[in-house]
């Protein structure tokens, strides 16, 4: 722990130094609370038992598109009951941005918890379960909207199917957020990658545009992408970013 605890320090001086410090949200950040996303293997095997096809297959444009009741009955109960909340590390990242310390945060998780605990130069890459619009009339949608209105919900203007505002398996990554996400990356002086997942490719596709200073990894569990990292901590985020005092 005496180690952990001299890392933070050496965190925390590399913070200090840094005039643009730029943050990637990996899925480590919605499991911190707690929260099992859904292709963890607990969630994907009840998910299969529940609607009889996998996550991977029925979170799709294509099942949306074709099944769309069933695909509302998935979305509405296994992903919009209970969201995760904003953990420790939301908080804490809030107060880094108002110290100045953290310039953006680019977030892979679709739940808004950097938002939600109070951050505001947010980028969320694949989208939002609180973003939601009619693809026709492009009039917006609350989560709550989606959620409580019975089978599909329909826009109150035109009549058409809402579209979420997530991106589904398979799909291609909205190009202005990614060329927002990788110009915020080449600005970066520190690139802070908290709550690594192993099965994620978001990073190694974008820790290649990063030039800058130094690299520092925050996650539970070892990474290949460690090697490359200046400083690696093994633990939460929501521990260690608490700790840092601004
Ligand atoms: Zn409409």
């Amino acid at each position: 722990m005496e180690n952990q605890e001299k890392k933070i320090e050496i965190l925390k001086k590399i913070l200090d130094e840094s005039n643009y410090t730029v943050v990637i949200g990996g899925s480590g950040m919605m499991e911190e609370c707690g929260y099992k996303g859904i292709k963890t293997p607990e969630r994907a095997y009840e998910i299969e038992r529940r609607y009889g096809i996998s996550p991977e297959d029925i979170f799709t444009s294509v099942f949306y598109n074709n099944r769309t009741a069933q695909f509302f009955e998935f979305y509405r109960n296994e992903m919009l009951m209970n969201p995760p909340e904003p953990t420790e590390s939301a908080y804490a990242a809030a107060k880094m941005e108002q110290a100045g310390k953290l310039q953006c945060i680019i977030d892979g998780n679709i739940f808004e918890q950097p938002q939600r605990g109070g951050c505001r130069n947010v980028i969320p890459l694949h989208g939002s379960i609180y973003r939601n619009a009619c693809p026709h009339c492009r009039k917006t949608y609350s989560m709550e909207y989606v959620r409580d209105s019975g089978k599909i919900p329909r826009c109150e203007d035109c009549g058409r199917v809402i579209r979420p505002g997530v991106m589904f398996f398979g799909e291609m990554m909205d190009s202005t957020l990614m060329s927002e996400a990788t110009r915020q990356i080449e600005s970066a002086e520190v690139l802070l990658l908290l709550g690594t997942s192993m099965d994620s490719d978001v990073f190694s596709k974008y820790v290649k545009y990063f030039d800058g200073g130094k690299l520092v990894i925050i996650h539970k569990n070892h990474h290949d992408l460690d090697e490359k990292a200046d400083l690696v901590i093994l633990d939460e985020p929501k521990n260690v970013l608490s700790k840092l005092g601004y």
